[in-house]
């Protein structure tokens, strides 16, 4: 049966993402001229208030339009969580582009992909990242333009000439050139795997994720403010702690709901304990945007007794499966905690699919309800006949967040949403009877590592490139505490292949939350489907044998 959600609908969106806020960023700097957007975690003399950043938001529209940037472009920003984060994206959607995030983990092997696949043309970083930036840049035609925020304490003397300095863009006077944006040109390109294969461009439209954050505004201020304990509620009041990175869906969709609703957004640009811990002590959030790895942490680490984070009252939880072990020990050890939460998503979806519906018991199992807006079904993963409630099958959702689709891979498209627009997650799932949803496993090949996306089509490929590699498949392996960690299995050319050669391979290439930490197994041959498809099931059930023989 398909299923609509319960909650009541938004309107579509018909203005652009960039419109809808900087109109709201514009109201509240009226309303509160000296009140910051956002401010640094480490350093709270480092802010942006809302007028600031209006201003400046028009001064990197401008500088763009001078130097060509235009309706179809991309900008790409290789930047840590940071205040000026949002600027760059709004500066570059009100050009007339788009802004792919990527990590600021990534390295230069890495970049130069995402470089190459959005054919970017602006690349916005910092002074910390601009030699892998450069480095991966040199081989991209595309790339005309890099621009380089500089601290102001620890800054080598020169920059090289064609790099611009983010204090040139931010002085830039604006002039009135304003691009025009069709709500249906793509507004965020970030990259996932989705079911199978290597990192794609999701391409979100400026009316998806305009649509989506209104969704969750509207969830928030119709399904969680009446919880929060008083009649005249004003976000102006509230704080939100910025900690999940910006350039994932989550950590993005976050940031742009604190500009939308006026909240101040303390930002914190990696997660470090002692410092996340103060910074809730000091700004006192009372809601928590998180993933199971910082929930295990608050449930188990003894550092956490050493700080107040008592106003913490409503946390949300996504990006990865959080077990209802981990939440009850998480939920006796902050007694202060009213709801603990589960959302879900897909970056395809344009960030979630799945909101808490906070009227029912023990909220914290599950994944809520569809939210707004949203459709699902659950279907039979051989015949693709809808379950009944209470199996399992796979989840499936259409609404109009879905993404427009992959960037130049139609076939991949295809693929994961169909004809009638049904969105195929690639998760099993089961639904109760009052549309309660529970995520039980993953069909689709997808490894998460902290809440990260670790292809295993990548790992695979770039093994492959190794001389004396034949083939190779990539798995995950369950961990409570990296949520999954990475094995290889390795058919060699010859023995003077090492495991540890086969490590300081893949942690040369990329970024650290993919290294393989879950060994390397050699093996004859890598057990391959009549298609020549990766068994994976099989691998992982050989796996999970092993540790119990252990
Ligand atoms: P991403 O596109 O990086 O957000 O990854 C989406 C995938 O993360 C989903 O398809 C799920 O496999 C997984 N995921 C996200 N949220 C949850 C959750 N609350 N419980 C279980 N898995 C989740």
């Amino acid at each position: 049966m398909v299923f609509k959600s319960p909650f009541a609908s938004v309107p579509v969106s018909t203005e652009t993402f960039h419109e809808k806020l900087l109109r709201a960023i514009w109201h509240h700097g009226t309303a509160h001229p000296t009140k910051p957007a956002l401010v640094a975690a480490d350093d709270a003399t480092k802010y942006v208030t809302f007028h600031e950043m209006y201003t400046q938001v028009h001064s990197v529209r401008a500088f763009l339009r001078v130097r060509g940037f235009k309706s179809g472009d991309v900008a790409c920003l290789v930047l840590s969580n940071c205040i000026e984060w949002p600027i760059f994206q709004l500066g570059a959607q009100a050009a007339g582009g788009a802004i792919s995030g990527a990590s600021a983990l990534f390295t230069d092997f890495e970049l130069e992909r995402q470089f190459l696949d959005s054919r970017c043309s602006v690349v916005f970083t910092d002074e910390p990242h601009l030699k892998k930036v450069m480095h991966a840049a040199a081989n991209c035609d595309k790339v005309k333009t890099i621009i380089c925020l500089r601290n102001g304490t620890s800054h080598s003397a020169h920059l090289p000439g064609h790099i611009i300095e983010w204090s040139e863009v931010v002085s830039f006077r604006p002039e009135y050139d304003v691009a025009k944006v069709n709500v249906e040109s793509m507004a965020v390109l970030p990259y996932s795997s989705g079911t199978t294969g290597s990192p794609k461009g999701v391409m979100l439209s400026h009316r998806n994720f305009g649509t989506m954050i209104e969704i969750v505004k509207d969830h928030f201020d119709r399904e969680l403010v009446p919880h929060m304990g008083s009649n005249n509620h004003n976000w102006y009041n509230e704080s939100f702690l910025l900690n999940l990175p910006f350039y994932h869906i989550f950590g993005f969709g976050m940031m742009s709901t604190a500009l939308l609703i006026g909240v101040t957004g303390v930002v914190i640009d990696k997660f470090e304990p002692k410092l996340f811990l103060s910074v809730i002590e000091k700004y006192r959030p009372r809601l928590l945007f998180t993933v199971p790895p910082i929930l295990i942490f608050l449930a188990k680490h003894p550092m956490v007794a050493d700080f107040d984070v008592s106003s913490i009252e409503f946390v949300l939880s996504g990006a990865a499966p959080a077990g209802k072990d981990i939440c009850e020990e998480f939920l006796s050890r902050h007694k202060t905690i009213r709801y603990l939460t589960q959302g879900y998503g897909m970056t395809e979806c344009g960030m979630a699919s799945h909101l808490p519906d906070l009227n029912v018991k023990d909220v914290h199992i599950g994944v809520g309800k569809v939210a707004a807006n949203f459709e699902q079904k659950i279907i039979d993963v051989g015949t693709g006949k809808e379950v009944a409630n209470g199996e399992r099958g796979e989840l499936c959702v259409r609404c109009a967040t879905v993404m427009m689709g992959y960037l130049n891979r139609p076939e991949a498209t295809a693929e994961t949403v169909d004809k009638e627009g049904w969105l195929h997650t690639g998760d099993i799932a089961y639904m109760e009877d009052d549309g309660r949803t529970f995520i039980v496993d993953r069909l689709k090949e997808l490894i998460k590592v902290k809440g990260l996306q670790v292809p295993p089509a990548e790992l695979e490929d770039l093994l492959l490139s190794h001389p004396l590699v034949r083939d190779a498949a990539v798995i995950g392996l369950p961990d409570k505490r990296r949520g999954e960690l990475v094995r290889a299995y390795v058919v060699r050319a010859n023995e003077t292949l090492s495991e540890d050669d086969v490590i300081k391979f893949v942690a040369h290439k990329v970024s650290e939350y993919k290294h393989i930490t879950g060994g390397v197994k050699f093996v004859t041959e890598v057990p391959k489907s009549a298609a020549g498809k990766i068994l994976r099931r099989q691998l992982r059930e050989e796996a999970a044998k092993e540790n119990k023989s252990k």
